[in-house]
């Protein structure tokens, strides 16, 4: 094959692939290319590694069905990095091993009053580690963009300074993987990873409450960064003062810096910001129906941009042109489903009456298989179909810990599983807590 007759081959897998996944279609498809095809198997070279990334986590099936369509034949694909001709950069350097998402950059971030100073403060921090605001506090609201701007703020810290060792991660994981080094004995390679870094970045901060412990580790490793000039960065729901038994010690040191906080956008910002999604997805919507999105979902982003999403799926579905109209419908079912909010005293409710249980028989600490698996069933679904913590969950179960609501969601995952009689149980209960009628 020529190299023209592959790369013709590959504008229509890409055409073909984006129309099999338009929700997962993203402008910088265009910047992709072929690194090796031998009709057996395709190469695909990205930008970098967060494209690679992103296209190895959503992409990998939508590729290979449509390559398999176009060509007539399976063919495998792999995303590689591909920076100038004949030269890959080796995707097991420290440099790859942060995950940041390819969407989450500074210049896909709609700046508005409501986030002015986190984004200005972001921008600062990246531009000169540890000697602007450190710590770096950013509070806010589910979903209004918090984790969008930590993954900016490494992306261009890596791009002005490919050696600076950066550590990204939210605090369940800092949690879970000082938990794990204690177990394994390894709590020096944990301290290791930890405090010698240039920047540590911890997302969702509010989780370290309770957990006395990984507080005090936490405690020292901030020092130790603090006290090297080491930038530190964190996100949390609330503000230092209102995370729940935090240690007084960590609450000051949190202040020490800058603590700023992002409201719910402006209309105007939120108009911006379909405008803004839609472009990387290489959509072009009117200001008419920006405007009707960004009138509908008000409170948070994400939702925001779901349901763009849904107006873009319902449209390539349809074959359908995006018109005020579409969107109106497209919207109604979403708006519905978002209104029907699923809480976790429906579930009880769902679970105790198909048991025949009371609910302060779920609260209470009798660990009887009558009682223990309704109630590893209500944390199961709280964790399925709700956005509830793992903390919040074990609270509503007689305040259990993390681990024990862990443990019950992996046990019953797994049961479903193995068990098509639990499977089929967990789906009915599914149906009819979301088919519950609501006031
Ligand atoms: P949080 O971490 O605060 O819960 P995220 O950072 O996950 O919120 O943001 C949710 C979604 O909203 C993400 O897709 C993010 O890209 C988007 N988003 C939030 N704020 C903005 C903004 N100002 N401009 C563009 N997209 C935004
Ligand atoms: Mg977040």
């Amino acid at each position: 094959m020529s190299v023209r007759e592959v790369e013709n081959i590959f504008v229509d897998i890409l055409d073909r692939a984006k129309a099999i996944d338009p929700v997962n279609t993203r402008k910088w498809f265009d910047q992709l290319n072929v690194v090796h095809f031998n009709g057996g198997s395709l190469e695909i070279g990205c930008p970098d590694e967060a494209t690679a990334q992103f296209l190895r986590d959503n992409c990998k099936s939508s590729f290979t069905r449509a390559a398999q369509q176009i060509t007539g034949h399976l063919v495998t694909i792999q995303f590689n990095v591909y920076t100038h001709k004949g030269f890959f950069k080796s995707s097991k350097s420290h440099v790859s091993e942060l995950k940041l998402h390819p969407d989450y950059t500074f210049d896909n971030f709609v700046v508005g009053p409501s986030n002015r100073l986190a984004h200005a403060s972001c921008i600062a921090v990246s531009q000169s580690l540890g000697n602007t605001y450190n710590p770096l506090f950013t509070y806010g609201n589910s979903g209004l963009g918090k984790t969008h701007l930590l993954h900016a703020v490494c992306a261009e810290t890596r791009r002005k300074s490919h050696k600076a060792i950066i550590q990204f991660l939210s605090c369940e994981d800092f949690v879970n993987r000082f938990i794990r080094a204690i177990e394994e004995g390894n709590l020096a390679g944990f301290q290791s990873q930890f405090r010698t870094v240039d920047m540590l970045v911890i997302d969702d901060v509010q989780f370290l409450r309770e957990r006395e412990q990984s507080q005090e580790e936490f405690f020292h490793t901030f020092n130790a960064l603090y006290n090297n000039g080491k930038q530190i960065i964190l996100s949390a729901d609330c503000p230092p003062t209102q995370i729940p038994s935090l240690e007084e010690r960590l609450i000051s040191r949190f202040n020490w810096g800058l603590v700023t906080r992002i409201d719910p956008p402006s209309h105007d910002t939120r108009v911006a910001i379909v405008q803004k999604k839609a472009h990387l997805r290489g959509l072009s919507i009117s200001d008419e129906i920006a405007e009707y999105v960004a009138r509908k979902v008000q409170a948070n982003i994400r939702e925001l941009e779901g349901a763009l999403t849904t107006i873009y799926a319902v449209a390539t579905t349809t074959g359908k042109e995006i018109t005020l109209e579409l969107a109106r419908t497209a919207l109604e079912g979403q708006i519905k489903a978002a209104a029907r909010h699923i809480s976790i005293t429906d579930i009880i409710e769902v679970v105790t009456t198909h048991f025949d249980v009371r609910l302060t028989d779920l609260q209470s600490k009798r660990r009887s298989q009558g009682i223990t698996e309704p109630r590893q069933i209500c944390m199961y679904l709280a964790r399925d179909l709700t956005k509830h913590s793992l903390e919040e969950i074990g609270g509503h179960l007689g305040g259990r810990d993390h681990t024990t609501v862990m443990h019950a969601c992996s046990k019953i995952s797994k049961a479903k599983k193995s068990d098509p009689q639990m499977n089929s149980l967990l789906n009915e209960l599914t149906k009819q807590v979301t088919q519950m009628p609501k006031a």
